[in-house]
């Protein structure tokens, strides 16, 4: 197992004094492995299968001393990522097996296959190209967006599968999960972890052929050729000059008999060789409406991988990330306030800090939480996931039998304004609209009539419990 130490990443201790102190006699060596053993079953047992095999399953334990214990991994880029996103859970169930604290380390180890007694690497760094007998590297597909990388993408737990599937791709093309089809909501960070699985690659090897496109694209190219009897280039550009195809929204390809069929072809020449085909859908396979069963069984060969919405963290730090990215000054309330009320998707995070920061800077103003709920009371209330006032006014209706019709006009009859009242403090704890826009919502009242009714059902609430169960349901039903 005492492979040349290429390279020592450190953290948290200094690992060059951590691995220049332990010294690798066979008692710490299998003391070492006997640790990491026991600890790989915690992990097991915590972590989704998949991010255990991509994570875990290579990492080897190295030695240990009496306060480190040293890991060691084939890839830098996978130690650099347990030690940003598991190192806290990799750290606790190393110090519950040895039931004492312990720093843990990592150096990145020599390729695996040339130690052939071990398993393979799931990760294998693509061999150096050997210089001048080789082409030129291709240059970058132009299509293909720097920016788009791993490094620049969140991680959390709502994305971290898919992460790890597309990191191994990235590593390793054509070696693991091939296929990979990444399915999830409309701006959800597909797209972008097309490009980091497409920059990653070519990083690692310049010679790489990556091609990425939409299906859309790649339709439009198919008639094309097939209007100007140009199949043989086509054929080419997809399967033989291509060592990682990255298709985009597959979900296009449904119902599109002849597009399907030559993907099809396409795939089976790409696998055969052992290229890496890695699409994205806003569906399952199974549920692409007019896609072909025999693609839907392809695709069950490889790893289907999912990626969710993510959590208000997961929310917050990408705003904090973009923001620092672009140099926008944005407080940890205003992240806060942004990442609990727009929920919808990243895409619409993002658009909503650019339009937020260009309104600030045309107004020379600071990004405040004031300024967010202004600014951006539309996207908060019509496009975020949120019950827009007429959905919340019909549940208040029904729930205290008024109706809608009642709780935007003028009566002041006892049931009916109380019912007003609590529809206009479920308005304001649920939607971000400022008191004057609830007011225009409510039938165009005053905001001080907002205000009071916020304030008179809070009193009431103290006061009434059965007052105060009803609202807190209705409030539970919104989301809140
Ligand atoms: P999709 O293809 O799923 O519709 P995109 O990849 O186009 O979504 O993502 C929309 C925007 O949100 C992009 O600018 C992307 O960089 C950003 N984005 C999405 N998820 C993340 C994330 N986890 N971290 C950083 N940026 C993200
Ligand atoms: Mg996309």
């Amino acid at each position: 197992m005492a492979g040349p130490l290429s390279t020592v990443v450190n953290n948290p201790v200094d690992s060059t004094a951590a691995a220049q102190e332990v010294t690798l006699d066979g008692s710490q060596e299998s003391a070492a492995q006997d640790l990491w053993r026991r600890t790989v079953e915690r992990l097991r047992g915590r972590l989704s299968r998949h991010t255990f095999q991509t994570y875990f399953e290579p990492i080897r334990a190295h030695a240990l001393s009496a306060d480190t214990l040293v890991l060691s991994h084939s890839s830098r880029f996978m130690i650099d990522w347990v030690r940003d996103n598991l190192l806290d859970i990799l750290v606790a169930d190393v110090e519950s097996e040895a039931s004492a604290p312990l720093k843990v380390d990592f150096i990145v180890r020599e390729r695996e296959d040339l130690h052939s007694h071990e398993a393979p690497a799931p990760v294998v760094q693509p061999l150096p190209q050997p210089m001048r007998i080789e082409p030129p590297p291709a240059t970058r597909p132009l299509n293909i967006n720097p920016k788009y990388t791993f490094d620049s993408f969140v991680v959390g737990p709502s994305n971290q599968f898919a992460v790890a599937a597309c990191t191994a791709v990235a590593n390793a093309p054509g070696k693991h999960y091939n296929p990979l089809f990444l399915y999830g909501g409309v701006g959800l960070g597909k797209t972008h972890l097309v490009h980091a699985v497409g920059n990653h690659a070519l990083k690692t090897n310049p010679h790489c052929q990556v091609v990425y496109l939409s299906s859309e694209a790649f339709t439009n190219d198919l008639i094309h050729a097939l209007e100007q009897h140009r199949m043989p280039e086509f054929r080419a550009r997809y399967r033989e000059k291509c060592d990682v195809l990255l298709l985009d929204d597959i979900q296009f390809l449904g119902n599109k008999k002849q597009t399907m069929e030559e993907f099809f072809h396409t795939f089976n020449a790409l696998h055969e060789a052992g290229k890496q085909i890695f699409v994205t859908s806003d569906k399952l396979p199974s549920e692409i409406e007019g896609f072909e069963e025999r693609l839907r069984s392809r695709f069950q060969w490889g790893l289907i991988a999912d990626i969710q919405q993510p959590e208000v963290e997961t929310r917050v730090a990408i705003l904090k990330r973009k923001a620092n990215q672009d140099g926008i000054a944005l407080t940890d309330d205003v992240a806060l306030f942004l990442g609990t009320h727009i929920r919808s998707n990243v895409r619409e995070l993002e658009g909503s800090l650019i339009r937020l920061s260009a309104f600030a800077s045309l107004t020379h103003t600071a990004i405040t939480v004031e300024l967010a709920r202004d600014v951006l009371k539309n996207v908060l209330v019509v496009r975020g996931d949120k019950p827009d006032v007429d959905a919340i006014i019909k549940i208040v209706s029904e729930a205290m039998q008024v109706k809608p019709h009642d709780i935007k006009g003028d009566r002041r009859q006892q049931g009916i304004a109380r019912a007003r009242q609590v529809a206009m403090y479920l308005t304001r704890k649920v939607t971000a609209l400022s008191f004057p826009a609830i007011g225009e919502r409510f039938g165009g009242k005053d905001h001080s009539t907002v205000i009071n009714a916020v304030e008179r059902v809070e009193e009431l609430m103290q006061e009434d419990q059965e007052l105060r169960s009803t609202v807190e349901s209705l409030h539970r039903r919104l989301g809140g």
